[in-house]
């Protein structure tokens, strides 16, 4: 086994373990993350695990380094394949094991790869990630006879998905997997429900030949609304590289953002559960907010990160949480987790009983916002800029402003709402603006311009 394995520095991050193949991260690493991660599972009374991996050309070897890694722990290992990241947390969840890891690079580009981990019912993040590295470091690492075998669970998956269709009125859908790996399961699960389905790119291709799979980018969606438009379609639905994150356009072929998305989901799930907390991150529109108070709900604002997030929801019992990024994630039904194939299903059973997607959308008032900008600062100086523009802005709060810093600083005006936050992951800070007139935007923009250079930050282009 790999002695005194040192991870790239670069590679252990906040909510997953990720790198560039044959740069800074390797099968050597991938058998070091088994051995580490493995260690935490036995350590923690876990006898099981579930591996499982994308479309990307690096990971059957990535994930053959790791297979061994765990059994050297005294594992038991249990490979489901190539299947999107969902459907390893279901096997987890459906067989009750102990842990689970997905060799996924999800959105990045194709020399990208990395590691999602869980363990027990929750995510693998922060403070666990660095464990890993200091039992891996430190060669303090568990081990025994450990065993694997392979398991195809995708036909369970796929059943358990079609299971919680609702829909009374047949559709037309087109769905696009961006070659991406919910196409190993997208086929078979829309032979399953009704109405008619027109697939795009559903060829798993690590070199994703058609268009980037994240469908957060507008420029990643047009096949789909082009497609939406020739067959005249009800819904288009996109997913990311390892399918747990969704993409959705109307009818009109208009972008539905995830936070947009999160509204229409929780008007239905609130009518099930009502009073219920929705969680939703601080990136995401105030529209949506207002809107799940209005139908009876509690809304929570929380920190941005799908592990974050998904911790979150589990401790407040809450039956659905979203992110602008389009991590959804329903307990109403199923695991809690961000299954975008299930959000699929979700979605087309909804657009099916309550009419259009663009009728679903329109009770949320029209709004003039930025995209989220992101602009580099260097890494020692970006926290220290928000705790100053925290502090200040804390300073006038009371006079029609409201602060909430609890991830990085967003500030509520009279105009609407701006923030500003650091991200976790890279050198930048994230800006992002949103008001109900024209006028309004332009003097939310202002107030960031205004506070960055108070902070000695240039502000991004656009602001
Ligand atoms: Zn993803």
């Amino acid at each position: 086994m790999t002695a005194n394995h040192r991870f790239h520095p670069t590679v252990l991050r906040e909510y997953d373990i990720r790198g560039v193949i044959g740069k800074t991260l390797g099968p050597d690493d991938a058998r070091a993350i088994g051995q580490g991660f493995g260690t935490l599972v036995v350590r923690a009374g876990g006898t099981r695990v579930a591996i499982g991996y994308d479309g990307r050309l690096s990971s059957p070897e990535l994930e053959q380094a790791c297979v061994e890694g765990l059994m050297s722990t005294g594992l038991e290992v249990i490979r489901i394949g190539l299947g999107p990241t969902p459907m390893l947390y279901f096997t987890v969840r459906h067989l009750e094991l102990d842990a689970g890891v997905m060799i996924t690079g999800s959105h990045n580009p194709p020399d990208y790869n990395g590691f999602k981990m869980m363990l027990g019912k929750g995510p693998v993040y922060g403070e666990q990630i660095q464990e890993i590295g200091r039992l891996v470091h430190g060669q303090d690492l568990a081990t025994g006879a450990g065993s694997s075998r392979k398991l195809d669970v995708s036909e369970d998956y796929i059943n358990r998905l079609a299971a919680d269709y609702d829909g009374t009125r047949d559709l037309t859908i087109v769905w696009d997997a961006g070659n991406g790996a919910v196409g190993h399961v997208l086929r078979r699960l829309t032979d399953k429900l009704p109405g008619k389905h027109i697939l795009l790119f559903e060829e798993v291709d690590g070199n994703f030949p058609n268009h980037h799979p994240d469908p957060t980018v507008p420029e990643n969606l047009e096949d789909l609304i082009h497609a939406v438009h020739t067959h005249k379609a009800d819904i288009g639905i996109g997913f990311d590289g390892d399918g747990d994150r969704i993409g959705a356009v109307d009818e009109h072929g208009d972008i539905i953002w995830g936070d947009q998305l999160l509204a229409i989901y929780a008007a239905d799930v609130l009518k099930t559960h009502p009073g219920a907390t929705i969680i939703a991150d601080v990136k995401s529109s105030q529209t949506l907010y207002d809107d799940i108070a209005k139908n009876g709900g509690k809304p929570l604002m929380w920190k941005t990160g799908h592990s974050l997030l998904k911790a979150k929801m589990a401790e407040t019992g809450s039956p659905l949480a979203g992110e602008m990024s389009g991590h959804i994630f329903f307990a109403d039904k199923y695991y809690g987790f961000d299954d975008a194939p299930y959000c699929g299903v979700r979605l087309a059973g909804l657009v099916s009983r309550e009419g259009s997607l663009a009728k679903l959308k329109s009770v949320l008032p029209p709004v003039f916002n930025t995209p989220e900008i992101r602009f580099q600062v260097d890494e020692e100086r970006k926290f220290k800029a928000v705790e100053e523009i925290v502090a200040r802005a804390k300073a006038l709060a009371g006079k029609g402003i409201e602060v909430n810093d609890i991830d990085g600083v967003r500030v509520k005006t009279e105009d609407g709402w701006w923030l500003l936050r650091a991200s976790n992951t890279q050198d930048v800070l994230v800006a992002r603006a949103e008001a109900f007139s024209e006028a309004g935007l332009e003097r939310l923009k202002g107030s960031i311009r205004d506070q960055l250079s108070q902070s000695g930050i240039q502000a991004p282009e656009g602001f």
